[in-house]
Formats: structure tokens, sequence, C-alpha cells
């Protein structure tokens, strides 16, 4: 029986970045994503199709198996973690730095902070291990509003040029991982489609050397 194979990607910033990787492992989506609605895209490579997701759902879909293959940022996987997922290989693409962040100047404060991120789990993670109590605020964007807004003294954040910060009165604090994102595969896809994974995991993987040497 032919095998087919399922990558999931992340839609925005990472995509423009994966695209040409793909393309350089011999697997181009058969239309243009960016001008279609679709969700599901047919590639050069028979029987490999293309999922585009947000970023927060590619794990899911690669850890119930609903994709084989994903290419996911280093934070969303610290975030939701990996459980059911290998993580062979490091992309190298939308490199960034996860950050804590405060108003530029503020002097760090002793008591309980509060923190406002889209990162609940690592920011938890984060200040426990440094013995700092914290209360933790789930915010879905435009962190950089809560400290300005008093609601937060802090906030944890994706931090890439700094630009964002800096337009805010913001600035970057301490420096918790640095982010790129990772090709993410099933377990069981691993076991069941081992030729074929393996195939498209060297291809992407002489992709990015290329990139490397390149650069
Ligand atoms: P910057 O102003 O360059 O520091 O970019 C900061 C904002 O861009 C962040 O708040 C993120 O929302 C977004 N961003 C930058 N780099 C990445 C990345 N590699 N992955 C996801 N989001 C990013």
């Amino acid at each position: 029986m032919t095998q087919t194979l399922t990558i999931a990607l992340t839609k925005g910033r990472i995509l423009k970045e994966t695209l040409p990787l793909l393309a350089e492992a011999g697997i181009e989506p058969v239309e243009d994503i960016d001008k279609s609605r679709k969700l599901v895209f047919e590639t050069s490579r028979e029987h490999v199709r293309l999922l585009v997701l947000r970023g927060a759902d590619v794990p899911t879909y690669v850890q119930f198996g609903a994709a084989d293959m994903g290419i996911s940022g280093k934070d969303t996987l610290m975030e939701n973690g990996a459980d059911g997922l290998y993580e062979p290989l490091d992309l190298g693409i939308a490199r960034c730095r996860l950050m804590t962040a405060a108003i530029k100047g503020a002097e760090p404060r002793q008591r309980r902070l509060r923190v406002a991120t889209k990162y609940v789990n690592i920011a938890k993670q984060y200040y426990a291990a440094r013995g700092q109590q914290a209360d933790i605020i789930k915010l879905y964007g435009a962190m950089e509003l809560a400290p300005i807004m008093h609601l937060a003294d802090e906030i944890v954040d994706i931090v890439d040029t700094g630009n964002t910060l800096r337009a805010n009165g913001l600035e970057p604090r301490e420096h918790i991982a640095d982010i790129s994102s990772r090709l993410i595969v099933n377990k069981a896809s691993m076991k069941m489609k081992h030729v074929l994974i393996q195939s498209v995991i060297d291809a992407i993987e002489q992709a990015v050397d290329a990139k490397g040497n390149a650069s």
C-alpha cells in the first residue's frame, strides 16, 4: 500500500522561512499558499501533503498522529510539552529569544511579581526555578501593554530585534531560552513510515546544511 505523509506547518513568519527549505528538500506546494484559503496542500512530491495551521495547533496534530510530521517553534514545544513527539532537527529558522521584559529603568520588585504572558507554563517553571513568587496572567497578544497599564510588573515574550519592546518603553531583562523552529515527528509514524520519513528528514537536513553554508 502506498504511504502518504502529512506535514503540519505553522502559518505566518515561520511559514515564510519554511517554504524555501522545503523547496530545497524537493517538497513544493502545487499552489501558492499565500493566495489560497485552503488548509491542505498537495505538493510536488507525490503522497506528501502540507497542512497550514496556527502555531499552537501544530504539536497537537503531530502528537495525535493527525499529521506525521510538523514544523514548530521551540517556544510552542516548551509551552505545550512534547509527549509522543521526536524532535530530530533544529531548522535554525525563525530564530529569536524568549525573555522577560519590564518598563525601562523600573526597579526589580522584591515582593510577589505579576507576570503577563501567553507562555504560562514556561513562566511558571522559570520563576519557580528561581525561587521567585509570581502570579502569572494569561494574555493572548500585545503583552507589551500589560506593564504600561499596570496589569503586570513583567512580561515573558519573544524578542527578535527588541524594537517592539523599545517602541513601548520596555527593556529586555532576563534571557530564558534561545528559540528556533524544529522538525517534529509523531513517534508511531516514525516506526510505521520509517523509510519515507527518514528520507524527508535527510532531505530537509541537507537543505538546512546548504543554507548554513551559504550564509
Ligand atoms: P522584535 O520587535 O523584532 O523584537 O519582534 C518582537 C515580536 O515579533 C514578538 O512580540 C513576536 O510576537 C514576534 N516575533 C519575532 N520573532 C519571532 C519568531 N521567531 N517567532 C514568532 N514570533 C516572533
